[in-house]
């Protein structure tokens, strides 16, 4: 895809955040964008970055590290929103801004640890299985608590709140039931921890569902880049 395409695709989502948000009344600046570059190449990230993104998003640890390299030139801010094994956390705490798909507590104690000293915290959401799925990544909504108040003590975190990928359905009423449910176990973590400002919801297919229930930041990666070749 060349830089204009990206451009336009980039100004299209923007689009949709804005009228998404007016319709319930949010103001637009509230929905940051993160770009989900994934298996796509280097080149698209530039072109991109030229548009004015300065958020990616990246689940392939060592795709990501080399994206990073051949982009240092660039001031972009790198998330990894992938599944974490304990092998790659030192990699990903040297290298990343934020993390979105911490889901225990082994994880994030050792991107505590592990996160050079010479970075600033790590910024991390907690991935929440939402719709209830026995293979789906994320911590359990009733272990949620715990977990938040265990990792917002971690020295070398900054706990920002929630993220989840949601079951796909068709219509906007169905999207809209577990982003409510991620949205409702958020109001209630602030409760204790008002600090939090981030739920990582919504993707390419289900942004307006997601901007309805309260995303503060949408993860789009097939409408900025196209479909991913496999
Ligand atoms: C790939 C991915 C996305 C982007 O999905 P699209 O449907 O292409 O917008 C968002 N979040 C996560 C966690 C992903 O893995």
């Amino acid at each position: 895809m060349d830089a204009d395409c990206i451009a336009g695709n980039i100004a299209e989502v923007s689009e949709r955040v804005r009228a998404a948000a007016e319709k319930v009344g949010r103001d637009p600046a509230t929905v940051r964008l993160l770009a989900v570059s994934k298996t796509h190449p280097v080149e698209v990230v530039r072109a991109a970055a030229a548009a004015g993104q300065r958020d990616f998003g990246e689940n392939y640890l060592q795709e990501a590290i080399d994206k990073i390299a051949a982009t240092a030139d660039l001031d972009l801010s790198w998330h990894f929103i992938g599944p974490i094994q304990s092998n790659k956390t030192r990699a990903i705490a040297g290298h990343f801004h934020w993390v979105h798909s911490v889901d225990r507590l082994k994880i994030a104690r050792r991107l505590s640890e592990q996160r050079p000293p010479e970075l600033p915290p790590l910024k991390v959401c907690l991935q929440v299985n939402i719709s209830g799925e026995a293979s789906k990544a994320g911590v359990e909504p009733d272990e949620l608590p715990a977990l938040a108040a265990a990792v917002a003590a971690l020295p070398r975190l900054e706990l920002h709140g929630l993220m989840a990928i949601p079951a796909p359905a068709e219509d906007e009423a169905r999207q809209r039931e577990p982003l409510a449910r991620l949205a409702a176990l958020f109001a209630s973590l602030r409760e204790t921890l008002p600090g939090l400002d981030t739920l990582s919801m919504g993707m390419s297919a289900d942004l307006e569902a997601a901007i309805a229930e309260g995303a503060t930041l949408v993860r789009i990666g097939t409408a900025i880049f196209g479909p991913r070749g496999t």
